[in-house]
């Protein structure tokens, strides 16, 4: 059954036939090396995608720019009324769509369901904001004179995202960046390009009744011909970029070389306060959730836990009760908690991570193991989620390893947690775990965590997009999503008018 499951989820998204990897108002036939794409579950070849080089990726930029040219003249609430009914064609598919998340990339269904979903409320958020593209107004100094600000579409935003959120990274970008009168082009991760085809496919029908399909593209390509092309075209002035930290400075780097705009999403290395005063009945499924959703493979995954030395033999115990409990499996399955790591790269990557945090002198706690699964022949990259009693200053503590591994690490005060909690390269999520009004508060304030997102009595995962999403430091200082987000989108004009029969000059100069 697993297998005609495979093959209707294929067929209800239209990709059971021949497959393009680039799209610029048409899909374009493409003869590129062949990507393959296997389920990280079970290793089954899902498709096989020729991909795009350079003469397609010309075809989609110069489609995109022609209908920029079109769409920056529409008023922003029709479009978003426009990306409204994309919000609807999602919603039609999203139990398709959410079940091929899980298949290319392997987070459970619920999980790959929450995606689409986040896909659906970023669609019904960017239709509200599209009434709300607010500029101000200034109180000129000169006497007659007006002064305002207003933001216009910007031209091509180029999204290349990362294979953990294969569909929700690019709907943050997209229904944002159409609203505010901008086109896209999408280069997704080669690990989820299934995802990309399908989501492009239910989507860019809406803009094609409208002529105005390109302002989807769609390449997929290798980075050498198509990534990088994409961060070094002038004619593209934003790139948002969701991906490693060390990926990401290369990126910026050569956007910022051309004096591009971009917006970063990098690495995180999220921790949890757990102080004398936590409810444990609320702290302990949300570091479980945290640190073995997703497999461990979100950016705002759970990896440290700074827990009050009173409280951290109790915090261990219930926490290996709880991981005792985790089901490890097929993520399509019920009942499923953790699915497999993307690749079996990743799973010698959280090995070697282990075998490093032994010889510094963490200590295994529980977990790590590499897994067979009975009935599993073809090899899914499942892993044991793994808990480790770890110092803050130990150097796979200070790194993004993208698996399930949570460091336990004790500390005496809130003093120490906050300055340990600060003591990593990585600024994106953080939380703490306290009823008392006062720690919350110092961990919120200007002294306390120093992330771009930061939680009270909830985990470090599952942001809402309603905020805006990002972090600080090596995370890149990007915003996405929610917020005031949009104005990454645009351009800011500053205009001056003066209904005055005089000429007045600014600072009260007097010139001849
Ligand atoms: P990655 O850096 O390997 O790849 C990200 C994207 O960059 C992919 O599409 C890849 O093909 C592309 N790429 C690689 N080299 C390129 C180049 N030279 N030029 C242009 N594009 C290039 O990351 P990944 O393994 O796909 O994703 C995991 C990472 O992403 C983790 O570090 C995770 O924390 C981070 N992430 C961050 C956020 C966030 O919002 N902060 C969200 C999701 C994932």
């Amino acid at each position: 059954t697993a297998a005609r499951d495979v093959q209707s989820i294929l067929r209800e998204l239209g990709l059971d036939g021949q497959l393009s990897g680039a799209y610029a108002g048409e899909w374009i036939p493409t003869s590129g090396p062949e990507l393959e794409v296997r389920s990280p579950g079970t290793g089954e070849v899902l498709a096989r995608i020729p991909q795009a080089g350079a003469a397609e990726y010309e075809r989609c930029v110069e489609a995109a720019q022609a209908a920029f040219l079109k769409w920056r003249e529409k008023p922003a609430p029709l479009r978003g009324e426009i990306v409204r009914r994309m919000g609807e064609r999602l919603r039609a598919k999203k139990d398709a769509l959410g079940a091929l998340v899980t298949l290319e990339m392997g987070k459970i269904l619920q999980e790959g369901l929450g995606e689409v979903q986040e896909a659906i409320d970023i669609a019904d958020f960017a239709v509200g904001q599209s009434r709300m593209l607010y500029g101000l107004s200034m109180h000129s100094e000169r006497p007659g004179h007006a002064m305002r600000e207003q933001w216009h579409p910007l031209g091509i935003c180029g999204v290349i995202s990362a294979f953990n959120f294969p569909v929700a990274v690019w709907a943050w970008n997209s229904m944002i960046a159409l609203i505010c009168g901008d086109a896209c082009i999408w280069k997704p991760s080669p690990k989820a390009p299934l995802c990309a085809i399908a989501t492009t496919k239910i989507l860019a029908p809406v803009l094609e009744e409208e002529g105005l399909g390109a302002l989807l593209g769609l390449v997929i390509g290798t980075n050498e011909e198509v990534g990088e092309r994409l961060v070094a075209d002038r004619r593209v002035p934003l790139i948002s970029f969701t991906g490693s930290t060390r990926v990401g400075r290369e990126v910026a780097a050569k956007v910022a070389g051309r004096l591009g705009k971009s917006i970063l999403e990098l690495g995180g290395n999220n921790a949890m306060v757990v102080t004398e005063n936590a409810d444990l009945d609320l702290a302990i499924p949300a570091i479980v959730f945290g640190s073995v959703g997703t497999c461990g493979q979100r950016c705002t995954t759970t990896r440290r836990v700074l827990v009050a030395d009173a409280i951290a033999d109790e915090v261990e115990r219930r926490l290996v009760a709880a991981y005792d409990q985790v089901r490890i499996g097929n993520p399509l399955a019920d009942g499923t908690l953790c699915g497999p790591l993307i690749d079996s790269h990743a799973v010698e990557g959280m090995q070697r991570t282990l075998e490093e945090a032994k010889q510094e002198g963490a200590e295994l706690v529980y977990g790590g193991e590499v897994l067979s699964l009975d009935g599993d022949e073809s090899g899914g990259h499942y892993v044991k989620p793994c808990i480790m009693r770890a110092s803050n200053s130990m150097s796979v503590v200070q790194h993004e390893t993208f698996a399930p591994i949570l460091y336990l690490i004790r500390v005496a005060d809130l003093d120490e947690a906050i300055a340990q909690h600060n003591d990593v390269p990585q600024g994106l999520s953080s939380a703490i775990f306290s009823s008392d009004v006062r720690e919350a508060e110092r961990f919120l304030s200007a002294v306390g965590s120093d992330c771009g997102i930061a939680n009270v009595n909830i985990g470090t995962s599952g942001a809402e997009i309603g905020g805006a999403f990002g972090g600080e430091k090596d995370t890149g200082g990007g915003r996405e999503s929610g917020s005031d987000a949009w104005k990454a989108y645009m351009r800011r004009q500053t205009n001056t008018v003066n209904w005055s029969r005089e000429l007045p000059l600014a600072q009260g100069i007097s010139f001849g």
